[in-house]
């Protein structure tokens, strides 16, 4: 699923519940960096719950296009990764 259909589900389901509040808040969401600041979730390495905007794009799989590790990880094992490198040579 895509946030625009996410988004546009929720939306959907806002109206029929009439909640003036959730139509609000999900009219808003509509725009993605609005969403991508809020909407937040674990990271599968370190747990921490954190906004999409803290994960990469990755359109080919993940969350909603999102990575499963957040930045702060991956750049963790980048560095590692670098590390090992140097040392093999
Ligand atoms: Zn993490």
């Amino acid at each position: 699923m895509t946030i625009k259909e996410y988004v546009d589900m929720m939306l959907l389901y806002a109206y029929e519940k009439g909640d003036r509040e959730e139509i609000e808040k999900w009219t808003k969401m509509q725009d993605k960096q609005e969403f991508i600041a809020w909407y937040k979730r674990p990271c599968s390495k370190c747990g921490k719950e954190k906004p999409l905007s803290e994960f990469y794009r990755d359109t080919r799989k993940g969350y909603f296009g999102y990575t499963s590790q957040c930045k702060e990880c991956i750049k963790a094992k980048r560095r590692r990764e670098y590390r090992n490198k140097k040392s093999s040579f």
